[in-house]
């Protein structure tokens, strides 16, 4: 007796009364959908998308326990800890578990006790594992991490490759597999080795529209940088640095602590517990900063990570794409920030040319670097090509990394260019950059004079450029594949075959201007709305009456509230206990358990600062009255569109612009709209007048028409 539409309503309510939000991201709902009905899903969903919420709901909705198999031990339990706050039935099973509470985590099982069960892939094959599988009742079966199952690719897992077992001994189960890393490769081989040729497949987008993408020069000033950016736009923020090396972490890491920072380092160097105690600081603790080699971070679930800072150049876009995508999972604004230099170049180029693989390999791994180093060079959007190196596209610049922010010069470097490469090849193809750099600038070393190289005719010949703008130069063409790396004559350069246009002077060349730091204009706050509600002290005492029930209870932060959540307290300011419980991310649980303490803190503190009458909300109207339309106010002010809405919806009702202005639509669409919300509003509630207007009409402007029936304005 499959009705769908009768699926889809009661996970809608699951949604709202378990986890407190209101609308379906992304294909959330079709996927549900299709589970719900015993069908089974191959899911690529960028991450923070809520890829958990795809198996979570149809497991609440299905009879049966949902069995999630997860190669992340070590969050296992703060996972499950979330789960039990909104007052799922889930449990995990996994080494860190002793025999007793195996025991009774396989009674519940055996019970029917229980909605979610988390358990390692590894465990997952055992005798005894599938044997309690086959007493239970199953409601599906999820595959998180997908993509290791994939030889290929960085994170592969033996285990993983089993687990089509799955499939033939409980062949009546259905199966979500999901992942954030999907090229088109590695999905073939998630069909394919997990038996998935029936399973639909949804690919999202992969656009991470709150991460802010940014990459600068490094001018060898790495540390001081770091600490500007990081005291600037991210006191107290926790945050992940990666480097290259083991020493440079520990370095890095006591560097900052140094500075008075909450640092911690992470790499394979350090003993399992240090490293798993850093970890666990970096989880529960507000404003950690772990500085980390990449070995740190598979599937840390995070979700207020601010920044990520690389001190080096990954190795390809995929892996920058990972990196940088463990910041800002709960969709509030986050920062990429990347430094890279010329020994970045060298160095990468120098480890590929030097590595022992095959050709074949060679060949992806060099595609894969020039991707990568193009990226960096890039003077044109950085998401648009991010996006496109995916096969994603997006059609407008995306206004949200560096080259949109602030233009990049570019200069027409071709002359510059073929001095460059023509005294590569006058001093014989075999010096580094430094060398050849003195060269054009005539410096007599002894060096120079031994070589007989202030006697040949590019000597001196580039006293129009300075040394760190030919440095800046001699990366780009590297980068650019003009000039190559020889491993063999330490770092000494070469012409290639793309050189010699240039030189032949067949070919223009427009490079990225030079920008001295100390010169470049100040860095942007991530988002004025951001730092705006975290400058406020409301945001100050709601995160440590937050810190305080965390500790209490033993799990994260997070896990109580999410940023986002009590950014929605500072905004909204609510003032009942209903009020509180629309704010997205307050389940029904969760408003009994907590709603009165922190609605207590808010009405407090609204008392002390009614007087003041400068709030987020007149910063809307300001701007909507400087001629933005709400898209626009959402855009530069990086908050959500129903924040931005509920700013215009309020000013609306107090008559100080009117809905027309705001939503654009014409008298008889609202005529018809105000009496859709007379006839159909219950309780407050516009849901029932959404769905009577077959969904065409946002709840934005719903709120904002019934704003306009509380007007009492003529
Ligand atoms: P992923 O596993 O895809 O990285 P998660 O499942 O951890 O993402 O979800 C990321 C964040 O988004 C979580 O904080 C989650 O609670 C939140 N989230 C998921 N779905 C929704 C939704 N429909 N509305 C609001 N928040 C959501
Ligand atoms: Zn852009």
């Amino acid at each position: 007796m499959d009705v769908p539409h009768l699926h889809l309503e009661q996970a809608h309510k699951i949604l709202h009364s378990v986890f407190g939000y209101d609308e379906f991201r992304l294909q959330q709902d079709d996927i549900i959908e299709q589970l719900i009905g015993g069908g089974e899903a191959l899911v690529l969903m960028p991450t923070g998308g809520g890829k958990s919420l795809c198996y979570q709901i149809p497991a609440l909705v299905r009879e049966g326990v949902g069995v999630v198999v997860s190669p992340l031990i070590a969050l296992m339990q703060d996972q499950v800890a979330a789960l039990q706050q909104v007052g799922v039935r889930a449990a995990f099973l996994n080494s860190t578990l002793n025999n007793d509470e195996v025991r009774s985590v396989e009674s519940a099982m055996r019970n029917g006790e229980l909605d979610l069960l988390y358990v390692a892939p590894e465990r997952l094959m055992m005798p005894r594992m599938l044997s309690l599988l086959e007493q239970s009742k199953l409601a599906l079966f999820a595959i998180d991490e997908a993509h290791c199952v994939s030889q290929w690719g960085h994170d592969f897992r033996p285990e993983y490759i089993q687990l089509s077992v799955l499939h033939e001994r409980f062949p009546n189960v259905p199966r979500i597999a999901l992942t954030a890393t999907a090229d088109v490769p590695t999905r073939r081989e998630i069909i394919q080795r997990l038996a998935l040729q029936d399973a639909k497949v949804f690919v999202s987008g992969f656009d991470r529209p709150n991460i802010r993408y940014r990459i600068t020069e490094n001018q060898g000033n790495v540390r001081d940088r770091l600490l500007r950016f990081i005291r600037n736009e991210h006191e107290d923020d926790a945050g992940i640095v990666y480097c290259l090396s083991r020493k440079r972490v520990d370095e890095t890491a006591a560097w900052l602590s140094s500075k008075g920072l909450k640092a911690l380092p992470y790499h394979a160097g350090l003993g399992v517990q240090v490293r798993q105690e850093n970890q666990t600081r970096f989880l529960r603790e507000d404003g950690v900063i772990i500085v980390a080699t990449i070995a740190f971070g598979m599937g840390i679930d995070k979700p207020d990570v601010r920044f990520v800072a690389h001190l080096n150049l990954p190795k390809s876009m995929e892996a920058y794409y990972q990196e940088t995508g463990r910041a800002g999972r709960d969709g509030l604004p986050a920062n990429a920030w990347m430094m890279y230099g010329l020994q970045d170049v060298i160095t990468l180029r120098q480890m590929q040319e030097n590595s022992e693989a095959d050709e074949a390999y060679k060949r992806i791994e060099r595609h894969k670097l020039d991707a990568m180093l193009g990226f960096c060079e890039l003077t044109t959007c950085r998401r648009q090509a991010l996006l496109r190196y995916f096969d994603d596209h997006m059609d407008q610049p995306c206004g949200n990394c560096d080259t949109c922010l602030e233009p990049p010069e570019t200069w027409d470097a071709t002359v510059a260019a073929q001095k460059a490469l023509s005294c590569v090849y006058r001093t014989g193809q075999r010096f580094g950059v430094n060398y050849v750099v003195d060269v054009l600038l005539g410096k007599t070393d002894d060096r120079v004079k031994r070589f007989g190289h202030d006697q040949i005719s590019t000597f001196g010949l580039g006293s129009e450029l300075e040394q760190n703008e030919w440095r800046n130069l001699y990366r780009q063409l590297i980068s650019h594949g003009l000039l190559s790396v020889d491993m063999e004559a330490y770092g000494g350069l070469r012409l290639t075959e793309t050189s010699r246009p240039v030189l032949r002077g067949e070919q223009q060349l427009h490079l990225r201007k030079f920008v001295k730091v100390s010169k470049a204009k100040k860095t942007h706050k991530t988002s004025n709305a951001w730092s705006k509600a975290t400058d406020n002290k409301l945001w100050e005492v709601l995160r440590k009456l937050r810190t305080k029930l965390a500790e209490e209870q033993g799990v994260p932060a997070y896990v109580i509230f999410h940023d986002a959540t009590l950014m929605e307290m500072v905004e909204r300011q609510p003032e009942t206990l209903a009020q509180l419980g629309n704010l997205s991310g307050i389940g029904e649980r969760k408003l009994d358990a907590y709603g009165e303490d922190f609605l207590a803190i808010i009405i407090e503190h609204l008392g002390e600062t009614n007087a003041s009458p400068v709030n987020t909300a007149d910063e809307t109207l300001q701007l909507f009255r400087l001629g933005m339309n709400a898209d626009t106010i959402v855009q530069q002010r990086g908050l959500a569109p129903s924040t931005v809405y509920s700013h215009l919806a309020r000013a609306i009702q107090n008559g100080d612009v009117t809905l027309q202005d705001v939503t654009g639509l014409d008298e008889k669409v609202i005529t018809t709209l105000c009496n859709a919300i007379e006839q159909y509003e219950e309780e407050g509630r516009l849901k029932p007048v959404f769905e009577a207007l077959a969904e065409e009409y946002d709840y934005n402007i719903l709120r904002c028409v019934k704003a306009s029936m509380l007007c009492e304005v003529e």
